[in-house]
């Protein structure tokens, strides 16, 4: 090896250690920590980031760069230095654009406003977080500032969590998606609703962990190299590939929580599982966007974890597990339960359907705030408007409205929500051209085994991690470039058979 690459992968290694550091304090923080840990774990936490950011940034890695860049012009693209080169630099590029300066104030701000929003919320009182969210979208447009070149200013919010994505792709990719969702939606609301009462009964915590972690073993998830552990809000993280935890949320009066959340965060885990080990302690070792990420938990919690052929193998021991609930439950009944649509308030608890609904509600808004076609003293007003064109449904107040979600309020404006539903999008294209490679993959699924699917996601998307962006993932897996058709044509299909349309 080029003496400068294996200098400049030591450095890399050693900003890898302080991240992967963070992350396990951050696990920490949010499962085991007690609470008088809090302010010493903010401050262990900030020390840590710093020092990473300082070694990362330091000049001799861009003189590496740049030197290395020139030594390996001749590398194929696909391999490992070559995308080594290409992500690192432009990770570094983003790391020291933006002065220190502003960082600090961004950080700061942050800081503020979120624990302002924590009891502005349960206040139902926007007036109060305006004038700070005004400064969020002030920063979030000086932060754009410092990566000319884009068409709008949510471009490099975007191409943060979904590089190779901007404004433009996926402002079509969306405005077509909801042309054919809100139809659908409306169809499945003139039907009578479906009832999910048989999840809402007493599950005893044990038995649901035990079920969980049955799932998630059966499904591939390595508990050599993972770990479940409870906590609020259900996150997967990673220390290393040989070592990717997941967390999960129980409500004891609510099947679907805890099961679906750790279906979900066990499609997370096996991504970071997967990548390969050539990779390790790189920035290549990880998902590649925050789209193909979401695209993994979904594909694992809605399109296998929500289908007839899946249940036909898990029912019978689920049922063997709470034989008081769901003992004389049909697998019928259970299924149309799991798959219930009703157009809500809270994106966090929407079905599949109307999920996306949610989420281009606030593409839209953010991208509007970001290009200066609306104030933010007017966006209740407008986030209200358009649950009422989509969803049929008003907010009572802010509370289950504009306030509902952190992240307008524990960060920038823009670039946060664009990924779950390409991630969506993805999950039907990635599961319909493993299915065309390999026809066997629904019977597998009815008998318990998932070794051909999951296969097939380790060989063309898992095992990459960040060298390839995420439309070469999709173009390389599947053929073609991103599209809604699979999407939609996995939702006609299951909900044009559940609601009879
Ligand atoms: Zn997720």
């Amino acid at each position: 090896m080029h003496p400068k690459m294996k200098e400049l992968k030591e450095r890399l290694t050693e900003v890898d250690d302080l991240n992967s550091a963070t992350w396990l304090l951050s696990w920490d923080q949010q499962t085991y920590m007690p609470p008088g840990g809090a302010e010493a774990r903010g401050r262990q936490m900030a020390t840590l980031q710093h020092l990473a950011h300082e070694k990362f940034t330091d000049d001799r890695i861009g003189y590496l760069l740049d030197d290395l860049q020139r030594e390996y012009a001749d590398e194929p693209y696909a391999s490992n230095e070559a995308a080594l080169l290409r992500v690192t630099a432009r990770e570094y590029a983003k790391a020291t654009q933006v002065p220190p300066d502003f960082v600090v104030e961004a950080s700061n701000h942050s800081s503020a406003i979120f624990s302002a929003w924590t009891t502005a919320r349960p206040d139902n009182d926007f007036a109060r977080l305006r004038p700070m969210l005004e400064k969020t979208l002030d920063l979030s447009k000086r932060y754009a500032t410092y990566f000319p070149g884009h068409a709008e200013p949510i471009d490099p919010h975007i191409e943060n969590s979904d590089y190779g994505m901007d404004a433009a792709i996926i402002g079509a990719l969306f405005a077509d998606l909801r042309a054919q969702l809100v139809p659908l939606v409306q169809a499945i609301a003139e039907r009578p609703l479906a009832d999910d009462s048989v999840l809402h009964q007493h599950y005893p915590e044990a038995a649901q962990i035990a079920f969980g972690e049955e799932v998630a073993r059966t499904l591939g998830y390595d508990f050599k190299r993972g770990r479940q552990d409870k906590t609020y809000h259900p996150f997967a993280t990673k220390f290393s590939i040989n070592d990717v935890r997941i967390t999960t949320r129980l409500d004891a009066e609510f099947l679907s929580a805890g099961l679906f959340g750790t279906i979900h965060e066990t499609g997370h885990a096996m991504y970071e599982q997967g990548v390969d080990q050539a990779l390790e302690a790189t920035p290549l070792a990880s998902g590649t966007s925050s789209g193909v990420h979401e695209s993994q938990s979904r594909l694992w919690e809605n399109l296998v974890g929500r289908s007839r052929n899946f249940w036909h193998h898990f029912y019978a021991p689920l049922q063997e597990q709470f034989p008081a609930q769901l003992g004389n439950v049909s697998m019928d009944t259970f299924y149309r339960a799991i798959n219930k649509v009703e157009p809500s308030l809270i994106r966090v608890e929407a079905d599949e359907v109307t999920y996306n609904l949610h989420v281009m509600l606030r593409f839209d808004l953010e991208r509007a705030l970001l290009n200066g076609q609306l104030a933010v003293a007017d966006l209740p007003e407008a986030w209200n408007a358009r649950m009422e064109a989509d969803l049929g449904l008003v907010p009572p107040d802010d509370r289950d409205g504009v306030l509902q979600d952190v992240h307008w309020y524990a960060g920038f404006i823009g670039g946060a929500f664009q990924g779950y539903t390409l991630g969506n999008v993805m999950s039907a294209q990635f599961f319909a051209a493993a299915q065309q490679a390999h026809p066997t993959i629904r019977d597998q699924i009815r008998t318990g085994s998932f070794d051909t699917l999951r296969g097939w996601l380790t060989e063309n998307i898992y095992t990459h991690g960040t060298k390839y962006s995420a439309d070469e993932v999709i173009r390389n897996a599947t053929g073609s470039p991103l599209s809604i058709a699979p999407y939609m044509a996995y939702l006609h299909g299951k909900y044009g058979e559940l609601y009879g349309l």
